[in-house]
């Protein structure tokens, strides 16, 4: 599953290729799983709005709609495990699995194709902020309040999308592996400092990521359809049984909000 990443990258890279574009016509395939608001509701919404932005919000990709007369909207993309979103002209073959089409005024067509369908599409009127905080521009003292009193670990309040969004189980190890802390620990005992370290990390290994567009291993591509995106080199995340890259010590896994969870016994304590 993208995470926040290569959200971040996708969400950057259609931006650029149609922020200022207006929308002529929309379609929708006759599948009803990718549909948060009904295809007929897009399909009369979408005609004429112009594409004032598109940006990430935690996992999802926001365009921020205008319409001539001034009427604001968003289209929410959230691509499941597979979802793309294409930028193609109109003469290129559609893929196998599209499941909406935008026609722009330029003649180029924005694209979401979801094989597995766990994408979804919704239009909405009010702006869409997420479910938890952002972990970009959350400020230290309330990433730390963030996890005052909660008895769960380290590693699944990284996970609780009502807390931060956007965090994904690569990301989540790999900040606790940089922050030195042991993901089974209760999230609400951590001190000060080391939740501040954790701060610190988090948003060091995602901007890292974001600057080598996103670092997933699943196969999605850009918004130019090119997959292949860099491998910013994992510390701990999957690397079960090889040498830790501080110290030697076999990467230990074990599962923990019911996610593969990877860790240095010797350096996270
Ligand atoms: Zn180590």
């Amino acid at each position: 599953m993208p995470e926040l990443p290569e959200v971040e990258t996708i969400a950057n890279g259609v931006n650029r290729r149609v922020r200022g574009e207006t929308i002529l016509s929309a379609w929708f395939s006759s599948y009803p799983q990718p549909f948060k608001t009904p295809p007929d509701e897009m399909a009369s919404a979408l005609p004429g709005m112009k594409i004032a932005q598109v940006r990430r919000v935690g996992k999802h990709i926001v365009m921020d709609l205008e319409s001539r007369a001034g009427e604001r909207r968003q289209w929410l993309v959230h691509l499941g495990m597979t979802g793309q979103l294409l930028v193609s002209a109109a003469d290129v073959p559609r893929r196998p699995h599209t499941h909406a089409v935008l026609s722009l005024a330029s003649g180029r067509e924005l694209r979401f194709v979801d094989a597995r369908r766990f994408g979804r599409l919704a239009l909405l009127d009010i702006p869409f902020i997420g479910p938890g905080r952002e972990p970009l521009t959350i400020s230290k003292a309330d990433f730390a309040a963030l996890f005052r009193g909660r008895k769960l670990s380290i590693k699944a309040a990284l996970l609780n999308q009502s807390l931060l969004h956007g965090v994904g189980n690569i990301y989540a190890d790999e900040s606790l592996f940089r922050a030195g802390i042991r993901p089974t620990r209760v999230a609400g005992r951590l001190t000060r400092e080391r939740l501040d370290r954790l701060h610190g990390a988090l948003r060091t290994v995602l901007k890292a990521a974001i600057r080598a567009g996103g670092s997933s291993v699943s196969d999605y591509v850009d918004a130019d359809g090119v997959a292949g995106f860099f491998q910013v080199q994992h510390r701990v995340y999957m690397r079960t049984g090889e040498p830790c890259l501080v110290c030697g010590t076999p990467i230990r896994r074990t599962v923990l909000a019911g996610r593969g969870t990877h860790y240095c016994p010797q350096c996270q304590r």
